[in-house]
């Protein structure tokens, strides 16, 4: 078990989040989901979402419930129409007693209502909002408005950023959780650059993999 708690003060990163990644790999999943994780614990970002399917979810929310973060988990699951594909965008909302193996949308902050409103954006298809709540930049909130349907899931852009650049995704190789309106968008560009700070901090030698694996070039500080 790993409990934060008896560390107060997220805002300076303690050396006990040193290697972080590692630690929390396990418990959700995934390196990129481990890392959506850290950020929420060192205030980077207020909510995440992620997808998790029922035998994922007792380890998940036991480290929730010991780090104090707030899960909601959403009313429907979602059966994914290629289930081999982990970030496949196009999924069918299933009633959560279907027998059929969805995943759960997990909604987690240490604010208890903003894990319920992004619950609610997403169960009422409010993409703005749910984008609002995700910290997602407005110019890529209103991209995603326009152009997401249901023919139209993938807003993925041919990558020329390597900060925004998504297509490494599923090597678990990226910063941004949502579709750029532009590979050279300059709110997305901030946006990974802050990230990778707070990862740099938390876990040098994960970040030095990212920068390996993402083809980062660091700003002069
Ligand atoms: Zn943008």
């Amino acid at each position: 078990m790993i409990n934060l708690n008896q560390y107060h003060n997220y805002y300076n990163i303690k050396p006990f989040l040193r290697g972080m990644i590692p630690k929390l790999t396990p418990i959700f999943g995934s390196k990129t989901k481990a890392q959506e994780v850290l950020l929420l614990l060192n205030d980077a970002k207020e909510v995440v979402r992620h997808g998790f399917y029922e035998a994922e979810l007792p380890a998940v929310e036991e480290f929730c419930k010991d780090n104090k973060i707030f899960l909601i988990k959403s009313k429907f699951k979602v059966l994914l129409e290629d289930k081999d594909k982990i970030f496949s965008n196009k999924g069918i909302r299933i009633d959560e007693n279907d027998p059929r193996p969805g995943m759960w949308f997990v909604y987690l902050s240490k604010d208890e209502k903003k894990a319920l409103f992004a619950s609610y954006a997403e169960l009422t298809n409010n993409h703005g909002e749910l984008g609002r709540l995700l910290g997602y930049p407005q110019c890529c909130i209103e991209f995603f408005c326009q152009n997401f349907n249901e023919n139209n899931t993938n807003l993925e852009l041919s990558p020329t950023n390597s900060w925004t650049n998504l297509s490494l995704r599923e090597k678990d190789a990226v910063l941004l959780s949502h579709f750029p309106c532009s590979s050279e968008c300059e709110e997305s560009i901030k946006l990974a650059q802050k990230y990778f700070e707070v990862i740099n901090k938390a876990d040098s030698e994960y970040a030095k993999q990212l920068v390996i694996s993402m083809n980062l070039s660091i700003p002069e500080q």
